[in-house]
């Protein structure tokens, strides 16, 4: 027979490591619906939601639905000169391949069809095994996909991206809003609040009460290596964490120096996403070639500014300002010049959070590729800036992925 799991009684106290700057820090009477920052450098530790299992259940499978229901409408229809079309998801994906573009198509499928899905997935898998008393096969692996994913699932970016599509082209020609657009915004939303109501640390913790682990209390000032996955605390000679036997590292190996190569990677693909086209307009039999800073220009002297300065900031401000914040970073990790420790730290959540925003300019061409094919009365076909531009994307989210904030922290407690 069967004996049902010994469920731990939740311990008083919660100790974790700073994520950022690996603070050893001791929570006591830590009350639902409340959260807790570090101390040190501000990170938000962990929060927790009230009902937040059952919300996020309910949440993320609405989110499903939403998701399922927008592959089969049309997102947009265009009309111009008698002629109509209309463009579903899928399609303004699958027109990459038949343009021969199918590096690009592949990066599209993946950020905005196949990452958002396995990481809905996962949380609804996760968050329902933890709402049940004995916790489902996998919950550890989809716990930890759910930190991988949450960097490259670029949905809402999409939907911006439509959004900045359908202005674009009200100007010239009827542009409709189909039902998928309007069940990508619910899905979208319902996602939302699926992510704001997770709690890695949250997660992990009644995981371990569930599987009946039992975790030493540690002196505050011992060494100790805090896990990255799940913030458990670690005496200094484990090679992996006791609670999710990811692998232990103090800082990420070599983080300064894979940090400036995709640094250098990424300034030498910003040349050709600026310098060549990132789509080709055939406008009655005439073919005009646009960069990104082009595209911009004809929108602000069309009158067009609220959409220009957008694809400005998001395509031109945003990945130099995420070059030079990560290099800056670098340098003064490894002590050159002097920035207060907790700016720098500011500074490289900044450059998380708002780094994926560039791709929006590349969804905006995938778009208006798929929908705008009317033959020699207008067709639009994308360049090969669309596809460097979407690749130093992609390097720079991974250049903040390996720069370690911890470094930041170093000298202090050394
Ligand atoms: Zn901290
Ligand atoms: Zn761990």
């Amino acid at each position: 027979m069967e004996s049902s799991p010994q469920i731990q009684p939740k311990p008083n106290y919660d100790q974790l490591a700073c994520h950022e700057c690996d603070l050893l820090v001791e929570l006591s009477q830590f009350q639902e619906g409340s959260k807790a920052c570090c101390p040190r450098c501000g990170y938000m530790l962990t929060a927790k939601h009230i009902n937040a299992y059952q919300r996020v259940v309910a949440f993320s499978f609405s989110s499903l639905i939403f998701l399922f229901l927008s592959f089969l409408f049309p997102f947009l229809t265009f009309s111009a000169q008698g002629q109509e079309r209309a463009v579903t998801l899928i399609q303004s994906i699958s027109v990459m391949v038949d343009e021969g573009y199918i590096s690009l198509a592949v990066v599209l499928f993946f950020v905005t069809v196949a990452f958002p899905l396995a990481y809905l997935l996962s949380i609804f898998y996760s968050y329902l095994s933890l709402s049940l008393v004995r916790p489902l096969r996998g919950t550890q692996s989809s716990l930890k996909l759910i930190g991988f994913l949450k960097h490259w699932s670029m949905a809402e970016i999409f939907l911006i991206g439509i959004l900045v599509s359908f202005i674009k082209i009200a100007s010239l020609a009827e542009v409709e809003l189909g039902l998928s657009f309007w069940s990508f915004v619910l899905f979208i939303l319902s996602m939302s609040a699926a992510i704001v109501h997770t709690d890695q640390h949250q997660a992990w913790s009644t995981l371990k009460q569930r599987l009946g682990f039992r975790g030493k209390r540690h002196s505050i000032n011992l060494e100790h290596l805090g896990c990255h996955v799940c913030l458990t605390i670690n005496e200094k000679d484990k090679g992996r964490c006791v609670s999710c036997d990811s692998v232990l590292h103090k800082r990420n190996k070599n983080s300064i120096q894979t940090t400036w190569a995709l640094l250098i990677t990424s300034i030498i693909l910003y040349l050709p996403a600026n310098f060549l086209p990132i789509m080709r307009t055939n406008f009655l039999g005439e073919e005009t070639a646009n960069t990104i800073l082009g595209g911009v220009i004809v929108l602000w002297q069309h009158g067009s500014y609220p959409i220009a300065l957008i694809i400005f900031i998001a395509s031109v401000l945003v990945p130099v300002g995420k070059i030079v914040a990560l290099g800056l970073l670098c340098l003064t990790a490894q002590g050159t010049t002097k920035t207060s420790k907790y700016q720098k730290a500011k500074l490289y959540r900044w450059t998380e959070l708002v780094g994926r925003w560039s791709m929006v300019d590349v969804f905006v061409v995938a778009i208006l590729v798929a929908l705008i094919k009317l033959g020699n009365i207008m067709s639009i076909y994308p360049g090969a800036g669309a596809l460097a531009f979407a690749l130093m994307v992609i390097v720079t989210v991974l250049a903040a992925i390996s720069f370690d904030p911890r470094l930041i922290w170093d000298e202090e407690s050394e």
